[in-house]
């Protein structure tokens, strides 16, 4: 494949952008290399401005649930853009994607829009702190849900350590409101709770981490975070910004029958424009400005013409039974890719949820961040790069999470596993 025209154009990026990407997983630095410039996407391929073709599992970090430029979305966005794109002031549209996330969500009984899953997150950590009054969150090592003060913070080394910033510019203060312990560790769990049980406003969470690469739940894990919560009184924030409309049409919280407080929507929820939603238990979010004195505004929140995005995927989803649909041919992907690596010897676990995946290059299990951090990053960069050259664009990192779209077709899948056959093949012949 040539890159000619991506590796110049990336050059003159630089000049004007740092690091030439406006989120930093674009920039392929993990695994090295020029990132492709996309000059198009179409159905379940992109396309950079050399012309080579991809078949995606990038898919924008999960919101294209329908492949790039389906049609029901993209009328709905030009129907829309025609009467305006933002006028605020309130409208029919912000009521109508209200009512059909609390409906394919029941826990979220009020809903405020948003316009990222940063600023979803953000706000519900100000909402679970004006309503207990208490300043400490906890959340688990690994576990991304935006990039605000409280939440840049990963673990030191010791199990339930206070936060220390995972970026300079994050007040020592802030940081130190945020304990973070590992996923799946249920001792550490109450063991911070019965230190500082009564100072903590919530947990955050990934109900099925995806930041990490995906991760599971282990059994009673979830049902342990829920009844220590509520014994201190601190309230379960579900981060479902990756997982909603993702691992399953009422996401995460359906398949482990989580009964959050406050749920984060993100991704999905816009159809491929930015939208965000958090919500919960009304008695919760009436605290909300203007309802409440928390304050939470937002200029653009809720324009008319990310609600018909938001409205139009939402509603295609579920009249077409998409996240079934989904979860059977990552099903067949993964089978696909789990005999592949077998073949080639090369040692692997790979998870799925729904239409969510990730191929982890482990010989054991992977069920936290340090056990995703003792994956092998050589032998991913080797499977990167491979897959890349034969048109299979994946994401740049071990710790991301891959996606299918209802537009990818059964060639595609077959196509992708043979290439993943190749990639495997490479891998262990490096590997020897
Ligand atoms: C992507 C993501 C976020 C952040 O959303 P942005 O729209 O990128 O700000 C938060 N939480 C989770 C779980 C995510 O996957």
């Amino acid at each position: 494949m040539i890159h000619t025209q991506s590796e110049a154009a990336f050059t003159e990026a630089k000049n004007y952008i740092p690091g030439g990407v406006n989120s930093p997983v674009r920039s392929f630095r993990s695994v090295g290399g020029v990132p492709p410039i996309i000059a198009k996407g179409k159905g379940s391929k992109i396309y950079d401005i050399d012309g080579n073709e991809y078949i995606d599992y990038v898919l924008s970090y999960g919101p294209l649930l329908m492949g790039h430029v389906p049609d029901c979305v993209t009328e709905a966005i030009k129907t829309a853009a025609e009467k305006g794109t933002s006028y605020g002031a309130p409208t029919l549209a912000e009521t109508e994607l209200a009512k059909l996330v609390c409906r394919l969500v029941p826990s979220m009984e009020l809903v405020r829009m948003v316009n990222s899953g940063t600023e979803a997150t953000m706000s519900a950590l100000r909402l679970a702190r004006a309503y207990t009054g208490r300043d400490c969150i906890v959340k688990f090592v690994g576990c991304y849900h935006g990039h605000h003060d409280s939440l840049l913070v990963k673990a030191g080394s010791g199990a339930t350590t206070l936060g220390v910033p995972d970026s300079p510019g994050v007040p020592r203060a802030v940081a130190e409101t945020t304990i973070t312990i590992p996923f799946n560790d249920i001792e550490a769990l109450e063991q911070v709770f019965a230190e500082r049980g009564h100072e903590i406003a919530a947990v955050i969470m990934e109900p099925t981490p995806g930041n990490m690469g995906l991760v599971l739940p282990k059994e009673g894990f979830h049902e342990a975070l829920r009844a220590i919560t509520r014994k201190y009184g601190a309230l379960l924030i579900c981060d479902e910004v990756m997982s909603g409309f993702r691992s399953a049409q009422g996401g995460s919280q359906s398949l482990y029958d989580i009964d959050p407080d406050i749920t984060c929507l993100g991704k999905v929820i816009g159809g491929g424009l930015p939208v965000a939603a958090y919500g919960g238990r009304k008695e919760i979010m009436l605290q909300v400005s203007p309802a409440g004195p928390m304050y939470q505004a937002g200029t653009l929140s809720g324009n008319p013409l990310a609600m018909a995005a938001g409205i139009a995927a939402l509603t295609y989803m579920e009249e077409n039974k998409v996240c079934e649909k989904l979860e059977s041919l990552c099903a067949i992907l993964v089978g696909g890719l789990e005999k592949a690596a077998k073949t080639a010897g090369v040692p692997v676990q790979i998870h799925r949820l729904g239409s969510m995946f990730t191929v982890f290059f482990s010989a054991k299990p992977v069920t936290d961040f340090a056990s995703a951090c003792a994956c092998d990053l050589e032998a991913f960069k080797i499977y990167f790069h491979s897959m890349l050259e034969q048109g299979i664009y994946l994401p740049p990192s071990q710790f991301e999470t891959n996606f299918l779209s209802l537009a990818h077709s059964p060639e595609d899948i077959q196509k992708t596993i043979d290439c993943a056959a190749k990639a495997f093949a490479e891998v262990a012949a490096a590997r020897k």
